[in-house]
């Protein structure tokens, strides 16, 4: 069925901001395209039909060889702190974004260079593409906030990284891609006039009922302060690290926003990298709720010519932990009910006992789901993968123990456990094999992954093998910023 241009009618609500904050750009376009991957459930979220995929405008509009009636693709500007230093003017370099579908803001991934690009081509590869979408749905499916991915355009015509590889325009969606890094943007040029629409524009526009309060802007502050923390919390708890949190890559909506070189926590380590680059670890798992904290300490600075107070925004920021402690919630992954004082001490030493024996993260906690208050041969999964087995044994009598004191039942405790701990995650090493698919020409096992990771706490027995633990080859696969 032929679909009539109508369906693209992207409105322009970033424009209305004013020239200052974005600059029209033309998405470059990408050689004969092709249609890697297509989420259907980000289809529906801005409102198009799925017989749209089919047809050839699709594919045009979302390489960026087209650009659809009324839409003025534009590219934004923003700044940040990377890696803890004031990084100045940084912008969409290589993402360019075409209007609203639905309250939707769609924007195209690697559609070509920018006056924001640097040094940089405006190019993705292939390969991150590919973990971005799937990672974007797969933490829609943990239901963790996050940006989307619409679909992956891919192209034979070939960019340099460390070695030449394929192109991909990634389509990603988000109510706002406005970043922290927006705001401290303005600060620093000490434009307050600039800082003050983009703040009324986020207000108005996505955090409506604040404006009624006394102060909006602490309010704002508070807001994202506490949706940040939030989001720290559910990264920790299903292992997810970021790898990249800059405060360009801080959402204002409290979003998982930029995927580069993210990994999900296999063998425990607190103190685990995920991005071979980051070579202070500042992005380690441990560091990421205080990273967070500190990131959100930068907006509260940017903030400031509109809040006044530095007293308020202090006590705004005091807001985190709070949030973060609320959302954190070990109790639940370890089907606990009651909350004694001697549980610190057992969780922490779960850790302690996770990290000597390295067990994987995942796999530990959906393991323990399956287990009954009384000793099985179903415990020998786990036991038989720790190198000090006798303290795995001792602390699972106690954690046993522990069930016993609040006369846990296995039926409920097993499904409410299974509902938090996913059973199947992007491990690196399932990414990699259906990146080195698509490189080949064969998109079947991308398809395949999203569909899994859509829905990562069923059993989905007939998808057993794809939550195993990962082969020798996959488990130490080195990601690094370039993408
Ligand atoms: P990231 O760390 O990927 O979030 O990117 C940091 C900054 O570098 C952003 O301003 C990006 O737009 C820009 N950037 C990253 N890769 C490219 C590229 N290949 N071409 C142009 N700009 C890029
Ligand atoms: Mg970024």
């Amino acid at each position: 069925m032929p679909t009539s241009p109508d369906q693209f009618i992207f409105s322009d609500q970033f424009a209305q901001l004013g020239h200052k904050f974005s600059v029209p750009q033309t998405p470059t376009p990408l050689p004969d395209p092709y249609l890697v991957a297509v989420s259907p459930t980000a289809l529906q979220l801005c409102g198009l039909a799925q017989e749209t995929v089919s047809d050839d405008l699709f594919l045009q509009v979302f390489s960026g060889n087209q650009v659809a009636p009324d839409s003025t693709p534009r590219a934004t500007v923003y700044s940040g702190h990377q890696f803890g230093v004031w990084a100045g003017q940084l912008g969409d370099g290589r993402a360019i974004l075409l209007g609203e579908l639905d309250g939707q803001e769609i924007q195209l991934k690697g559609a070509g260079a920018t006056p924001y690009s640097r040094m940089g081509d405006g190019r993705a590869v292939l390969r991150s593409s590919i973990r971005e979408f799937l990672c974007s749905e797969a933490m829609a499916g943990l239901g963790i906030p996050t940006t989307r991915a619409l679909c992956i355009t891919g192209s034979d015509f070939r960019i340099m990284r460390e070695q030449p590889e394929s192109t991909a325009v990634v389509t990603r969606l988000a109510p706002s891609f406005i970043r922290f890094g927006s705001f401290e943007h303005w600060y620093y040029r000490e434009d307050h006039q600039a800082l003050q629409t983009l703040a009324d524009h986020v207000i108005a526009r996505y955090y409506p009922e604040l404006a009624e309060t006394a102060q909006p802007y602490l309010a704002l502050l508070t807001e994202v302060c506490q949706r940040t923390a939030r989001l720290m919390a559910q990264w920790q708890m299903v292992g997810f690290m970021h790898g990249v949190m800059n405060t360009d890559n801080m959402s204002i909506l409290g979003l998982t926003l930029d995927y580069g070189p993210f990994g999900f926590m296999e063998a425990f380590d607190p103190q685990h990298i995920c991005n071979h680059s980051d070579t202070q670890g500042r992005y380690a798992y441990a560091m990421q709720p205080q990273i967070g904290h500190w990131n959100c300490l930068a907006l509260g600075q940017a903030l400031l010519p509109l809040t006044g107070a530095v007293e308020d925004t202090m006590a705004a920021l005091a807001t985190y932990q709070e949030a973060y402690a609320a959302q954190l919630s070990w109790h639940d992954k370890l089907g606990l009910r009651q909350v004694h004082e001697e549980d610190k001490q057992l969780i922490s030493d779960m850790f302690a006992m996770m990290n000597i024996n390295g067990l994987d993260f995942s796999y530990f906690f959906r393991q323990l789901s399956y287990l009954s208050q009384e000793a099985s041969s179903r415990d020998e999964r786990l036991r038989d993968l720790c190198v000090q087995r006798e303290l795995f044994d001792h602390w699972l009598q106690r954690y046993r123990l522990r069930l016993k004191q609040e006369a846990s039942q296995d039926g409920p405790r097993q499904n409410a456990m299974q509902a938090v701990n996913p059973k199947y995650i992007l491990r690196n090493y399932l990414a990699q094999q259906a990146i080195e698919k698509a490189q080949n020409k064969d998109f079947s096992e991308v398809d395949k992954l999203r569909q899994i990771l859509a829905h990562p706490f069923d059993e989905q027995p007939e998808h057993d093998h794809y939550a195993a633990l990962p082969p020798d080859w996959g488990k130490h696969l080195s990601v690094s910023c370039s993408s």
